[in-house]
């Protein structure tokens, strides 16, 4: 593995972990004013940097909206820093719990302790929140953290690294920096915990390089979030909040709508509503200052790849909103399209798109559209809009999915008290809440035995009295 040299620091990431493992041991845990002061300072220094940031993500993206960059990179961490300072003394009291009869009197209770070393490996669409949020979480449970960011967001990352390097010493908080190569030899670290977000594929390798150590991941993966529009309901209103969700990012969005089943009768009404609503959201066309590019070349090179496989095959390719200005004349920067008359044998409904391209699908009933997306793998979100009717209760109970937005899409991220993260293949585990802070931390159990009970009447010799115990239990 490659070390930290280049960054000054001359210290391998192994050697780095053990010296935060030996703090961690010499120092404790620390105590809710420590942590507090931590998060506290993390705070600070993310909103101080808020330009700086802004900058970093226009620079790494080629475009990233500045306003996109303040919501999503900065705002959503720094809401979540103030929710985890307000709720850390009520997470971090011990929990009662009961104690059966026959071993009264007693008493048990759960400690939650910090768990050592976590491991947050981050992705590039948001190489800012992605990692920082992670490590608030991590902090506020008490525990030292290392990241590995992304490669592709150069200026992001070394910014991160500078960031963690100005507000904590290397043996509480550091960053290394590197490929997948990097990531590779990252992922077999004896972490106490790896916390991944990424693709569903990396995230397999990583899990198997973490299972050598038996150290146990939260993954934050991928997959093809469905959006369904219930008959009847306001095609207006679910195509602006689908634009909106499926082009913040230009669509780089984990959660971000993948495709939408909508009623057949309704196919072409979405269709108008959807290209109105693009050009309302960025009335300049895919050139507004508003609008981001696709991350690179490649990337932008595999978006174009999927609709010539979709056209090829038998779709039709709809362009949607203002188109007057000529988006290739920003690099790798794709204007929104639809996509309508896909089938399962092209690849845009195979893989997850993360990209501004909509596939638009027509169903006859709701009970369709259900057997649509039980057909598939689980995805990180569902998205229903309609009412809260019989559709609505048959697509809660019928389906699976690692969160839902109901009448929107993507706030269901921001919702700070609820648990974050996928099922089966888009991901393991969750965080965000009390969820994050319980998953960084080990739910220690401890009994603590009265003087006098009845347990001690169920030890050899057995006698009468055991046996009384016995009839008595197995009731
Ligand atoms: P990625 O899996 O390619 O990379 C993620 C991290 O893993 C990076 O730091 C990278 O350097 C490292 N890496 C790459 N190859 C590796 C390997 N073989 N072994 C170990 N580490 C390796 O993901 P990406 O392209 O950066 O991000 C896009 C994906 O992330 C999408 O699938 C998206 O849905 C998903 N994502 C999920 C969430 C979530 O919260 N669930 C959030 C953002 C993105």
């Amino acid at each position: 593995m490659t070390t930290l040299s280049q960054h000054g620091l001359g210290i391998a990431p192994s050697e780095i972990l053990a010296r935060q493992r030996a703090a961690f041991l010499k120092e404790g845990p620390p105590s809710l004013a420590q942590r507090k002061a931590d998060l506290r300072k993390l705070k600070s220094a993310i909103l101080a940097r808020r330009e700086e940031i802004q900058n970093a993500l226009i620079a790494d993206f080629g475009h990233r909206s500045p306003h996109e960059t303040a919501i999503m990179e900065v705002m959503t961490v720094i809401q979540a820093i103030n929710y985890q300072r307000c709720n850390l003394r009520r997470w971090m009291r011990p929990e009662k719990r009961q104690v059966p009869m026959h071993f009264q009197p007693g008493r048990a209770w759960v400690n939650y302790q910090p768990l050592g070393v976590i491991g947050v490996m981050s992705p590039w669409n948001y190489p800012l929140s992605l990692a920082l949020m992670p490590l608030a979480t991590a902090l506020a449970a008490g525990n030292r953290v290392m990241i590995k960011p992304s490669e592709f967001t150069p200026t992001s990352s070394a910014l991160l690294h500078r960031l963690a390097g100005e507000v904590f010493g290397p043996e509480q908080v550091a960053v290394v920096m590197g490929d997948a190569g990097v990531g590779q030899a990252f992922s077999a670290l004896p972490f106490d915990h790896l916390l991944f977000t990424g693709s569903t594929e990396v995230g397999r390798s990583v899990m198997k390089a973490a299972s050598e150590n038996l150290v146990p991941v939260t993954l934050e993966l991928g997959g093809k979030s469905p959006v369904i529009i219930e008959p009847g309901h306001c095609i207006g209103h679910a195509a602006t909040s689908i634009a909106h969700g499926k082009l913040a990012n230009a669509g780089q969005i984990c959660i971000a709508p993948d495709y939408v089943l909508v009623h057949q009768d309704a196919l072409d009404d979405f269709i108008g509503a959807f290209d109105r609503a693009v050009r309302r959201l960025y009335p300049e066309g895919p050139l507004s200052d508003q609008y981001t590019s696709v991350i690179n070349e490649r990337h932008y090179d595999r978006l174009n790849a999927l609709l010539d496989d979709a056209r090829e095959k038998g779709a039709r390719i709809v362009e949607v909103g203002e188109r007057s200005a000529d988006a290739g004349r920003r690099a790798h920067t794709l204007a929104p399209t639809v996509v309508v008359g896909t089938n399962e044998r092209m690849r845009i409904m195979q893989e997850e798109i993360f990209g501004p391209v909509l596939p638009v699908l027509p169903y006859r009933d709701i009970d369709q559209a259900i057997a649509y997306i039980n057909g598939r793998p689980r995805p990180l979100a569902l998205y229903f809009f309609g009412g809260n009717g019989p559709n609505r209760r048959k697509v809660l109970e019928l389906t699976t999915s690692g969160n839902v937005t109901i009448n929107n899409t993507l706030m269901h991220y921001a919702q700070e008290d609820l648990p974050f993260g996928g099922v089966g293949p888009s991901g393991m585990g969750a965080y965000h809440g009390i969820e994050g802070f319980k998953a960084l931390s080990h739910a220690r159990g401890v009994f603590q035995q009265g003087k006098w009970n009845l347990s001690g009447m169920l030890r050899p010799p057995f006698g009468g009295i055991a046996r009384l115990i016995l009839a008595l239990m197995l009731r």
